[in-house]
This record gives C-alpha cells, structure tokens and sequence, in this order.
C-alpha cells in the first residue's frame, strides 16, 4: 500500500476548505459547464459543508451523492480517455457516507471503478476495511468478472507495461542534472499529455503496448517531439525515476505536474500515411487518439482525407466516428459515407465548428436526428452556449427519436430500450443551461 497515497489529503474539485458562499459560487459555475459536473459538484460541496459542521448527511443530501454518482457509472470510459471528472472525489465521499447508509448503491461504485486513479482505487482497498465496511468491500468485490485486488494488482502491472516502454523508447545515455533528475519536470508534463490517469486508460494504453509494441513506439516518439521534447531526456528522466526503488517505482509521481515547465507545445510533426492508417486500423482507442492529435497539427496532404474516406468502412464503430469528425474538421466539404457512425462524428465537427462562429443555433438539424448518438455528439461539440440560443436547441431534441447507436459494438438499438447486447447504456443528450 503507497503510504504517500494515504496521507496526502485530499485535493481538487470541492474538497477545498470552502464557505457557504464559495460553494455557492463553485456550483454556480459548474452547473454552467455541464449538468454532469453540476452534480458532482453540488453532492461534493454538500458533504463537504455536512463535514465541517460534523453532522451527517441528510436524506436529500444523500440523494444528491447518488444522482451524482449514478449519473457518472453512465459515463462511458473509453470515450473520455483518461478524463478525470470529480471521479475520484465522488467515489470517496460516496464510500463514507452513501454506501453504508444505502448498500444498493456499491454497484454504482464499482461501474465508476474504470474512471478513478490507481491511488483511489488502492484507497478503496484500504479505506473500506478500516472504516469497517467490510461488507461493502466484499459487495464490490463480488461485482464484475474479477475482483478488485486482482484488478488493482492488474491496474499496476498496467502501469508498469507502459512506463517501462516509455524508459526504452530512447536509450542514449544523458547525463541529467541534479535537478532534472530531481523533478522529472518534463516527463511528468508529458505524461499529463498522454493522458494516463484513470484506470481504464491505464488499461487501454497497456493493451497497445502488448499488442503493438512497434507501432506504440513510434507514436509515442513522434508525441513526444511534437511536444517539443528530446525522447532521450523523457526516456532518461524516466530511467532515473525507475533506478531509486527498481522493485517498486512510484511512476505516480509524475501525475503532478510542476509550474516550473513550461506546457508542452503542439508543433506540427509529419506523421506518415501508413503509420495513421495502422493505428486507426488497429482500433486501441488510445493510439487512434494519439494518432489523429497527430494528423490534426500536421501538413498533411490532401490525397489522404480520399484514402481515409475509402477506409471508413474497415473500421470499428469507435474508430470510425473519430476518423469521421477528423475528416469532417479537416476538410469540411469532403463527402463522406452515409452511415450513422460517420455521420455522428461529423456532427460533432461541424457542432464544433458552428460554436466557435458563434452559430449554435444552427446545429438545430443536428439536434433532431432519428439517432440519439448524433444528437450526442452534437452536445458534445456546442461549447459555450449563449442562454437565448437554448430553446431553439432544446426544442430540436424534442422531436422523438428512433434509434440509437453503440459506440462499442455498432448494434442499432430501438429509441426506448436502454442497453444494448453489450451492456452500453443508451447516449445521454441533454443540453446544459
Ligand atoms: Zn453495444
């Protein structure tokens, strides 16, 4: 057990010593975000005040934690790579004060399980025993095809797949200075890009290494240069982390990105036609999101939306709506197939693009598709809605729906089921004021 993950309080989202009005202000400004957040947000600040003035929750406080929590086990993991929203913190405070007063809800728990940190999820493992939730603990064990010390063992074998890789990627010897060797400043903002935190993309990113160890290498060389980066300083300043404690390397450390570097930058690398072509072929979410970041800053030539076009129907449903939104960004008068996959990511191209001219208003078509994933996806691209565009766009989705499509397998499902054969949960569209 990392002791430093014990002690280290917590931090982040609401968890601030904050006053009525603070809280007020935090609520108000994430409700302007997305309605998802403003329920992390106000359950949190709820247990945080019940906290201060060392009371209980109340009934309807302990409903908020739970609409907050089961709102966030219907998020899916994989299209938000790496994304850690209040996740950690929501799961804390659900464990202290939802889970033992309503045991129904360690299933939620365990369905947000792929969106919290390694040091939440060895918490989990120290936490409930010593708050004397054992029963809770077995419950959550108990949920999913493997239970939660085999995957935390599991999620650290992960880690250490990729970070090893990441040692080996360049290995020129440097000499560090004391201090690069002291902070690791660049490795850890690199790894802020990579977008490694949660669990679940821990999982995604191992997976490439197994199984496209070459191909994972080269994205990785090119990210890191995009970055602006030396490989062989990243790759050694990893060495030196890995050198102090070889058996047990506490790669978390380079989740906490120092101020004294500067962001990485976005320069425009030239990735290689087949080198995308194979990443996106081979589908593992995190190289196609490696991939594409790449093609969006470089110079590439247009001959390759063509070719990407002819790829589309090669690939996975989820590969297919990113490739489509990219195509859709880069080249907005390319034809592209009809099919809803295609169609829902270039929904989210042109939401996006409508956006940022200031034309919400015109994603109305958008809103009103017969499937509920384009509709989604359009959501997910109209940023910063202005207040009087809102009755226009939720009137849009009021028109009933026919259909949805999974993300993860691609089935068509009737508009009115909720899951579908995989298990996905029916996209959630919902427009925030
Ligand atoms: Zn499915």
């Amino acid at each position: 057990m990392d002791e430093a993950a014990l002690e280290r309080p917590d931090s982040g989202l609401a968890s601030e010593n904050l006053d009525t009005s603070q809280s007020e202000q935090l609520c108000a400004a994430a409700a302007a975000m997305s309605p998802r957040l403003r329920a992390v947000v106000t359950a949190l600040c709820l247990q945080q005040q019940a906290h201060r003035n060392g009371r209980k929750l109340t009934d309807g406080e302990l409903d908020v934690l739970q609409a907050a929590l089961e709102d966030l086990a219907d998020d899916d993991a994989e299209e938000d790579l790496g994304r850690v929203h209040g996740s950690d913190e929501l799961i804390r405070a659900a464990v202290t004060h939802l889970v033992p007063r309503r045991p129904e809800t360690a299933s939620s728990v365990a369905d947000i399980a792929t969106s919290i940190t390694l040091d939440t999820l060895e918490w989990l493992e120290a936490e409930l025993p010593r708050l004397g939730h054992t029963v809770t603990l077995k419950a959550i064990r108990q949920l999913g095809s493997s239970n939660a010390l085999t995957w935390l063992a599991e999620s650290a074998l992960d880690m250490t797949v990729t970070f090893h890789l990441l040692t080996t990627l360049d290995e020129e010897p440097v000499m560090l200075a004391p201090a690069q060797a002291w902070h690791l400043d660049e490795a850890a903002a690199f790894i802020g890009v990579l977008g490694l935190r949660t669990v679940g993309a821990l999982r995604i990113s191992a997976a490439a290494v197994r199984q496209q160890p070459d191909l994972t290498r080269s994205l990785l060389r090119l990210t890191i240069k995009a970055c602006g980066y030396d490989s062989t300083l990243i790759s050694a300043q990893l060495r030196s982390l890995s050198q102090e404690n070889p058996e047990r390397t506490n790669w978390s450390l380079l989740y906490h990105p120092s101020t004294r570097a500067p962001a990485p930058g976005h320069a425009a690398v030239l990735i290689d036609d087949d080198l995308l072509l194979r990443a996106l072929r081979q589908g593992n979410t995190w190289l196609v999101t490696l991939a594409l970041a790449l093609a969006a800053t470089a110079q590439v030539p247009s001959h390759l939306g063509t070719r990407l076009v002819t790829e589309l129907p090669t690939l996975g449903p989820r590969t297919r709506l990113r490739t489509a939104q990219f195509l859709a960004c880069r080249w907005p008068d390319l034809s592209l197939p009809d099919d809803v996959l295609v169609r829902a990511g270039a929904a989210r191209a042109r939401a996006a693009a409508l956006a940022d001219s200031l034309r919400h208003r015109d994603a109305h078509l958008l809103l009103s598709d017969p499937d509920l994933l384009v509709r989604e996806q359009t959501v997910r691209g109209l940023t910063d809605i202005p207040t009087p565009e809102l009755p226009v766009l939720k009137e849009a989705l009021t028109v009933p729906a026919q259909q949805w499509t999974c993300l993860n397998c691609g089935t068509v499902v009737p508009a009115e089921v909720k899951e579908c054969e995989c298990g996905h949960t029916r996209p959630r569209v919902e427009i925030s004021e």
